[in-house]
């Protein structure tokens, strides 16, 4: 048993590291623990993949954000997270996951999995920052398990002369079919809506209609997914005939949603219809004493909802005192983006 720590923070995004920000500037020195690397999910972004938004909108903790060209790359966000936690001096442990929490006496127990396997930390707080990256929407079909099916696209040389399938039609789907069919794939994207939504990148959507328009990429839409095969995806297309269409490699790309499993073992309530987490709105604390919920992870189902740029000052929600708190809410109001991911 290690510890007792004033705070522990589990995920080390954006979010996170913004609020242990928040924490150290109050006198706390909390440990933020991720499962995987600092900024986890932008490490499994598409590599060289734009942000949709602009660098200002992705600072943490006042510290500036530069970049080559108007918005940051993967890589850039990378560099600048990684020297955010060095430059603030932040205890980060990484590859420790945080497995459940139960409150014990005065304090909280966490239970990690660490590298050399399971361990407790005792704790006065616990925010929750763990995001969605790890949890990807299932097609709930035969075959997606296989081995050459997968939910996250990170780069497209290797399937260069192959046929692939793209399921999905938000940013992540759309920009997975126009980066294979450029690396010399025979690219197939099937989606269940009949056009791709508003919400695509400005500078993407043009670009796949007219790779469709000119048969470049096949679509399909209005399209069901019935079952994966080792070379084909079955499909419903709109007109309700089934079509097979030949498949070395396949890419559902279609939203994640947060671990409802460690909000259940933590004994955090939550809807189960929506998936949307009961929290204090001032203070983010759960109905869990002792336990917070910060970043995307507050959003439930609805993930688009809470991104980098209105989660980042969830930690002064945290950790401030009323008036902060109420400053911080006028200042950055939870707006819906109009567009964007
Ligand atoms: C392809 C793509 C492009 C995007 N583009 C933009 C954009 O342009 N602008 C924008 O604002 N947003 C964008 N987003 C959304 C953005 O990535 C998320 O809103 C943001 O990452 C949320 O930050 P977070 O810190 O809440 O969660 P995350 O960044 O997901 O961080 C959660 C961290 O928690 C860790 N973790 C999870 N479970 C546990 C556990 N049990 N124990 C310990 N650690 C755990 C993970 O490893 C991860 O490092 C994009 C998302 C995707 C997928």
């Amino acid at each position: 048993v290690s510890g007792p720590e004033s705070v522990v923070i589990a995920g080390a995004g954006p979010i996170g590291l913004s609020c242990a920000i928040s924490a150290r500037r109050r006198g706390f020195d909390p440990l933020v623990i991720d499962g995987g690397a600092v900024a986890n999910s932008i490490y499994r972004y598409p590599i060289g993949m734009v942000f949709f938004t602009t660098p200002e909108r992705l600072e943490i903790g006042g510290h500036p954000l530069t970049c080559a060209g108007p918005k940051p790359t993967r890589e850039e966000a990378l560099k600048y997270y990684r020297g955010v936690a060095r430059a603030e001096g932040l205890k980060v442990r990484t590859f420790a996951r945080l497995v459940s929490a139960a409150r014990k006496d005065r304090r909280l127990q966490c239970q990690l999995e660490g590298r050399d396997g399971p361990e407790t930390t005792l704790a006065d707080r616990l925010v929750l920052a763990t995001g969605y990256f790890d949890q990807p929407n299932r097609l709930g079909v035969p075959g997606e398990d296989l081995p050459h099916v997968s939910q996250y696209f990170a780069e497209p040389h290797g399937a260069f002369s192959q046929n692939v399938v793209v399921i999905g039609g938000k940013n992540s789907a759309v920009e997975a079919a126009l980066q294979l069919f450029r690396a010399g794939a025979r690219v197939t994207l099937v989606y269940r809506n009949s056009e791709l939504p508003k919400s695509v990148k400005y500078w993407l959507k043009p670009d796949i209609e007219n790779r469709i328009k000119a048969g470049e990429i096949g679509a399909r839409f209005g399209a069901q997914v019935l079952e994966i095969t080792k070379g084909e995806v079955r499909v419903r297309l709109s007109t309700g005939a089934e079509e097979r269409l030949p498949a070395d490699r396949v890419y559902p790309l279609i939203g994640f949603c947060p671990d409802f499993e460690l909000f259940r073992r933590i004994g955090i309530a939550f809807n189960e219809a929506t998936g949307r987490p009961t929290i204090d709105t001032d203070s983010l604390e759960t109905n869990v004493p002792g336990v917070f919920l910060a970043g995307s992870v507050t959003a439930g189902r609805e993930i688009s909802e809470i991104f980098i740029e209105n989660g980042r000052f969830d930690g002064e929600k945290i950790f401030g005192n009323p008036d902060e708190r109420r400053r911080i809410a006028e200042e950055y109001g939870r707006v819906k983006r109009p567009v964007g991911e």
